[in-house]
Order: C-alpha cells, then sequence, then structure tokens
C-alpha cells in the first residue's frame, strides 16, 4: 500500500460542515496518512479570510492601533469550528498565547501562519491525528529558499503508523523564526510532505474540479483537463491559471509524484492529474489569457549585425528593476514584453536609456495587449496547429499584434489587444476542443 498527502484548501476549511466533509474524504480510504490544512477561508463571497484577517492584525499592531475587533473575529471563527464540532482544544488560550507573542515579531509571518497553526490543532484533535508542527521541520536558508534537510527530517518525524496533520503555509528560519511561503503557499506545504513521506500521490483539495481548458469566465462550456503534465501545467499557470500554487508543481516533480486537484464538495469527480509524463492524443491542453502587459518595440537596421545590442537593451531594463518576460524579435526589430504595472513610470525613462545606449531608428511602447498561451505536448511535430490557431484567430476578427513560440514547441503565444482577450480566447479554444 502507498501513502497519500491530503492538502485540504482554506474553502474546504472554511467552517464545521467542512471539517466533517474532509474527516470523511480522509477516512474513506486508508492510504491517506498525511494532512496538510490550510487556514479557514470564505464561507460566503463576502465572508473574510481568516488569513486576511491576521494580516490585518499584524497591521494595526504594527502601528500601534486597537485589533480587538479583528481578533474578535478570528475567535469567533475558531471558538465556532470548536464548538460545533465538539472538540475540547482550548481555543482561547491559544489565541491568548498568539496575542501575547505577536508583539515581539516584526514580520507579518508569525501572525499570518497562525491560521493554519490553529486549524492544525484542530484538525489533528477531530481525526485523532498527531499534529507536528512545521515550525521544527520545514527549514529556510537565510535567502529564504527551503532547505533541502527539510526532507529527510520530515520524512523521519512523519515515520510511524496513523494520521498525520502537519499544517500548511509556513516553516522556520535557522533562528527559528517563522517565515510563510507566498499567499497560497499550503499548496506547496503539500508538495514538500509529499516527497519527505515518499507518497504516492498528492491530492489537492480544494473546491473546482480540477482545471478547465480555458477560464470559464471566457468560455463557459470550457471541459475539465483530465491529465496535464508538470511542464504544460508550468506554462499555463505562468499566464494565470492559479488553482495551485505555481511553485507546488517543484518539491514532487524530481520524485515524479502525480498531483491530484480534487473537490471536496464533489468526491467522486477525479478532477485533474498532474504527471511528469503522458501520452498527448489531442495537439492541445489548455489556453491561458491575461492582460495588463506592455511591449516596448525597438527598431533599427542592420541590429542583427551589431554585437551586444541585446545585452545594452536588457541591461537597461535590468537596471530599472524590471524582468522580462517575452522578447520576440525579428531582423531589423527586437520587442522586449513586460508586465504594465512593472513598466509603470520608467516607460519614459527607458525609452531615452535606449535611445542614449543603442542609438535605434525607433522606439514605441505599446500598451494595453493581453497575451494567450496555447499549450499542450501534443503540437510538437504536428503540421497544421499553427495554421488551425490563426485561422480561428482571424475568423473571429482578432489581430495579432506578436507570437512567440518556445523551441519545446509546446507552447504558442500570442499577443492581442486586450479588448480582443475573450474573443480570442472563445476561438482558440473552439478550433481545438470540438
Ligand atoms: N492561508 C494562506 C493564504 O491564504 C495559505 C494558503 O491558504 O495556502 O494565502
Amino acid at each position: 500500500m502507498g501513502f497519500i498527502t491530503c492538502k485540504f484548501g482554506g474553502t474546504s476549511l472554511a467552517d464545521a460542515t467542512c471539517f466533517q466533509k474532509v474527516k470523511k474524504i480522509i477516512l474513506s480510504n486508508p492510504e491517506r496518512r498525511y494532512i496538510v490544512p490550510s487556514a479557514p477561508g470564505k464561507r460566503t463571497p463576502e465572508d473574510k479570510k481568516i488569513t486576511d484577517l491576521l494580516y490585518a492584525w499584524h497591521t494595526l499592531v504594527e502601528q500601534g492601533l486597537d485589533a480587538g475587533q479583528v481578533q474578535a473575529l478570528i475567535a469567533d471563527r475558531f471558538l465556532g469550528i470548536s464548538r460545533d464540532l465538539g472538540l475540547k482544544t482550548d481555543v482561547k488560550s491559544i489565541l491568548a498565547e498568539i496575542e501575547s507573542q505577536c508583539a515581539k515579531h516584526r514580520e507579518p509571518d508569525f501572525l499570518a501562519s497562525r491560521g493554519e497553526y490553529i486549524s492544525g490543532i484542530l484538525l489533528a484533535e477531530f481525526l485523532g491525528a498527531t499534529f507536528v508542527d512545521p515550525a521544527d521541520y520545514v527549514r529556510f536558508d537565510d535567502e529564504g529558499a527551503l532547505d533541502p534537510a527539510t526532507y529527510e527530517k520530515l520524512g523521519e518525524r512523519l515515520r510511524g503508523d496513523g494520521l498525520f496533520v502537519i499544517p500548511g503555509f509556513y516553516g522556520a528560519t535557522p533562528d527559528g523564526r517563522i517565515r510563510t511561503f507566498s499567499r497560497g503557499g499550503s499548496d506547496v506545504s503539500g508538495s514538500i510532505v509529499a516527497r519527505a513521506t515518499g507518497s504516492r500521490l498528492y491530492e489537492n483539495w480544494t473546491d473546482v474540479s480540477g482545471f478547465r481548458m480555458a477560464d470559464p469566465r471566457l468560455v463557459p462550456e470550457a471541459r475539465r483537463i483530465e491529465e496535464i503534465t508538470y511542464q504544460e501545467l508550468r506554462e499555463l499557470s505562468y499566464m494565470g491559471a492559479n488553482v495551485l500554487h505555481d511553485e507546488a508543481i517543484f518539491p514532487v516533480r524530481e520524485p515524479g509524484i502525480p498531483i491530484n486537484i480534487k473537490n471536496t464538495n464533489e468526491p467522486d469527480n477525479p478532477g485533474t492529474l498532474i504527471v511528469a509524463t503522458r501520452t498527448a492524443r489531442e495537439p492541445v491542453c489548455g489556453i491561458a489569457g491575461r492582460t495588463g502587459f506592455a511591449m516596448v518595440n525597438i527598431e533599427k537596421a542592420l541590429m542583427n549585425k551589431e554585437r551586444g545590442f541585446g545585452r545594452r537593451v536588457l541591461a537597461i531594463f535590468e537596471e530599472n528593476g524590471i524582468s522580462f518576460e517575452h522578447l520576440p524579435t525579428s531582423i531589423d526589430t527586437m520587442s522586449v514584453i513586460v508586465r504594465e504595472e512593472e513598466l509603470g513610470p520608467h516607460g519614459s525613462v527607458i525609452v531615452k536609456q535606449i535611445e542614449r545606449a543603442c542609438s535605434p531608428d525607433r522606439v514605441t511602447i505599446v500598451n494595453d495587449l493581453a497575451l494567450i498561451a496555447t499549450v499542450g505536448q501534443g503540437m510538437a511535430g504536428r503540421v497544421g496547429v499553427a495554421a488551425t490557431l490563426f485561422t480561428a484567430l482571424a475568423n473571429a476578427g482578432v489581430n495579432v499584434r506578436v507570437i512567440d513560440q518556445g523551441s519545446s514547441e509546446n507552447n504558442i503565444i500570442v499577443g492581442v489587444a486586450s479588448k480582443d482577450l475573450k474573443a480570442a480566447v472563445q476561438a482558440i479554444y473552439r478550433a481545438f476542443a470540438s
């Protein structure tokens, strides 16, 4: 028998009824051994996430303001869950202890992590499981990167029978200070636990039944992706398919542990399986699009013969603290695609610096660009994929501003005007999914 690591997201642990559903799921398969909870999320669209409240608490403390109201909301949520489940954990004294410690921590990480911490204690009691505090085993180095020794230490601690609950989202620095991952980081914690325990599968339980081939807000009929590789997901998540934290695949990718995205409210739905390799029957597995890009176009005759031209251009972006997303080029033009929010006020400065350093014929900035990634391993080596894609866009009346295809041939990126995003994604989906 192999074991399964299960991570439950905030909406799956929003209240006592959710905790009961989660328990039923865990107990229905004895392979489910390692449980990684998030902090309680929203119960309704207007509700507050516990983690957001904890960040607010930190801000108030920092500014010397009264955090009483926020603390009361947090206490109310946890006391409610504990009471409704008939648990004995003394939530009040845990909260009092947190309050007594919070002023000592200048960074928000300590308070932010307490949602997962309390959620984990309650879930462990409810399941009769062993609680393991990640502060003692998940270690970051001084630069904030995960210390690889984590896997061995955590793996050792999680040996033995029974269920284990390991809260998500945080670990500690070498000097014992609590440190969190970035938002949504319990997904990364789950992946670390799966690797540390040599789990055969990492189930990531959330409130959707896996990934859809396109954002349902753009394509309501978009169907579920049954299987996708880590690499394909990288290409899609990069464009904003944000069901899973985009760093969550790294710990499990090396040992090849599959991730199954599952829905707590529909546990029998197979969801989406993320795997190392797959046999792709269809050319395209997903389409992701996002607005908010700008393109800096540099034109110069004979640029291709000028050594160091690209380096000089990119150095200017680097010096202004801007990272680039794509770099389409032609013989006499080079374009640098960046996020609009990063370019922001630097635009005119950058144009001037490029003019000074590279003596181009022309430099222009195009704003309001959307990028659309069409991704699929089945595209490689298949004739006619690009023709289908561009015919679909032409028939939808969408003008393509820029085209970029990675050398792996499993990704075609097109840039269109932001206003054309929806029409373009719909056209591409309908060309490949029907
Ligand atoms: N609770 C944290 C957040 O809201 C981490 C997580 O849920 O994964 O970002």
